[in-house]
């Protein structure tokens, strides 16, 4: 869906509310507590022009329970309008290098940095998505991204980067899985790489780095087929183009879009490139897939965002 659709058919809460309700409920409104269908629609009159107005009440004697379409999802705690969290998806939906908290203030009209930037890594919280690359070809590598400056006395600063991470990707139109690791060791990599390459794929394919060697003995051992990169970058089908290719797309948005992404964020940004590359051939219901995961999605409060560790995985 485009941004122009999403801008024509969300114009209002109540079109919003519809959407929504549709989604959650495709056979028709359901009580949230019990499940049944005898509900009732209750008209609240509201000053405050946010307030969620569209309620329901259960019919049923022994529950009437009171609920509306965004009952315990991230929207109900939003005092945002939902044509506001509508556009901000169908915006990074659509934006391929992502855009910043400060592009997204602007573009929707924002009063402030701080809602823009917790709206858009809730946004990417739901991004997160959990699966096994299994097809008969991946390619494994690893990237390094953030910099650090190292200023030695009398010497040019050197520019370090401090970040690592893993990508795996399927070839052949596949997905594409981005995990940040601590360090490029082979006993660091190899948890992720068994724990998201299913033992069935028949080759992954590396560079001739040695951690790959020992980082792939375990569980995926004999699968590794390696293309030394100091001879050659492709040798028939023995190369890591798909992931360099991968890679390289993340690397613009990341620098195009942000000036700085801290390690404690970079596991939303690391999921939020492979959603949009794992869904690129699906734009038409990207919009309503997202949705979909902000509707069951897990809450993410401004403090636990700017807490400093956050625990999750
Ligand atoms: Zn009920």
């Amino acid at each position: 869906m485009k941004l122009i659709d999403i801008h024509k058919e969300f114009n209002t809460d109540d079109k919003c509310f519809d959407y929504l309700e549709k989604m959650r409920w495709p056979t028709g409104v359901a009580c949230l507590d019990c499940g049944s269908l005898k509900v009732s629609r209750i008209t609240r009159e509201t000053k405050s022009k946010n307030r969620r107005t569209r309620v329901y009440q259960c019919l049923e004697k022994q529950c009437g329970h009171q609920f509306s379409a965004t009952a315990g999802t991230i929207f109900h705690d939003s005092h945002l309008p939902l044509q506001t969290w509508f556009m901000a998806i169908a915006l990074i939906c659509e934006a391929k290098k992502s855009l910043s908290a400060l592009q997204m203030q602007r573009h929707l009209g924002l009063g402030s940095y701080r809602t823009a930037w917790h709206l858009c890594h809730r946004i990417r919280k739901a991004m997160k998505q959990d699966f096994v690359l299994d097809a008969p070809e991946v390619e494994a590598d690893e990237t390094y991204v953030g910099s650090r400056i190292k200023r030695p006395r009398h010497a040019r600063p050197k520019t370090v980067p401090d970040q690592v991470v893993l990508g795996m990707v399927e070839r052949n139109g596949g997905r594409l899985k981005l995990v940040p690791v601590a360090d490029a060791k082979a006993k660091i990599l190899q948890p992720p790489l068994e724990k998201y390459i299913s033992k069935s794929v028949a080759a992954i394919y590396t560079d001739g780095h040695p951690i790959y060697v020992f980082a792939l003995k375990g569980k995926l051992a004999g699968k590794q087929k390696t293309i030394d990169h100091n001879k050659t970058y492709a040798i028939g089908s023995t190369h890591t183009n798909t992931i360099e290719n991968a890679f390289s797309l993340f690397k613009k948005g990341l620098y195009g879009s942000f000036h700085h992404v801290s390690k404690k964020h970079l596991a939303r940004y690391c999921d939020e490139f492979s959603y949009r590359f794992n869904l690129r051939a699906e734009q038409n219901s990207m919009f309503a897939q997202t949705t979909k995961c902000l509707l069951r999605g897990e809450k993410l409060t401004y403090e636990a965002l700017t807490a400093s560790e956050i625990s999750e995985s």
